[in-house]
């Protein structure tokens, strides 16, 4: 049966059933969304900044430092953010990117820096965000000395889970985002048989492990999933912080 080989794989992946899991971390319907009481994750010194992680051999390079060819605005025009140096950098009002081509389970790596010098405040302060099938955010935020709400902060899933731990390094520096995706499964008749889960690394510290979304993520509600096609873009925001990207590249898992 096509639907239990899907539950297989993803098993085999690491995640286990909710009703077996041990919550590493916190439950997200005991909070109330962006609770300022919710507690803060330790911080972990990640060590220091790497190069480039390289591309394997079958990953889709999404951003090879040159051009934005792969990208486009959230309307299908041209991706209209600055590219030298080897990185991306949002410009500000010109919109959220995503890439031309769509995708569903997958693992994505990718390199941000947020902007030196610091500027702003809470969710001020170097806010970007990485979007998976351009509805489930890991957030991008310079938490490093910048304090915001747990659900908010640096990779967390926006709204539903704070990091295990604050892995932030300083503005300026280059930081890592790896992230096992499993997109949410729909009976034919649209109901949903398996959430969203996502395990991330930040830094190369596990921040989320087979966490399992509540739904979309979104600003100060919790909406409950709608069904969508098995593959959607992945889209970085503008959310008017000059935030840089460089090395991006997905291998598909599915
Ligand atoms: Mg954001």
């Amino acid at each position: 049966m096509l639907l239990s080989a899907a539950f297989v794989l993803i098993d085999a992946a690491g995640c286990q059933n909710s009703m077996d899991k041990e919550e590493g971390s916190q439950p997200v319907e005991e909070w109330k969304i962006h609770d300022p009481d919710r507690p803060l994750p330790p911080v972990v010194n990640p060590g220091p900044a790497s190069g480039p992680v390289p591309a394997p051999a079958d990953a889709f390079v999404l951003f090879d430092g040159k051009d934005l060819s792969p990208w486009e605005d959230s309307k299908g025009q041209p991706a209209r953010w600055k590219v030298e140096n080897g990185y991306m950098e949002v410009v500000k009002k010109t919109g959220s990117i995503r890439t031309k081509q769509k995708f569903g389970d997958c693992q994505l790596h990718l390199e941000w820096a947020a902007p030196l010098p610091a500027a702003g405040e809470g969710q001020e302060r170097g806010n970007s965000g990485v979007f998976l099938m351009e509805k489930y955010e890991v957030q991008v935020l310079d938490c490093y000395d910048n304090t915001t709400y747990a659900d908010g902060m640096t990779a967390a899933i926006y709204g539903q889970y704070p990091p295990l731990v604050n892995a932030c390094r300083p503005p300026g520096e280059w930081q890592t985002y790896d992230i096992v995706f499993r997109r949410p499964r729909f009976a034919p008749e649209g109901k949903l048989t398996s959430p969203a889960r996502m395990t991330v690394f930040h830094n190369g510290v596990l921040v989320h492990e087979c966490a399992e979304l509540t739904g979309p993520t979104e600003n100060k509600k919790r909406p409950p999933y709608t069904v969508h096609p098995d593959k959607l873009p992945v889209s970085l925001q503008d959310h008017g912080n000059p935030v840089r990207f460089r090395n991006i590249w997905l291998r598909e898992l599915e």
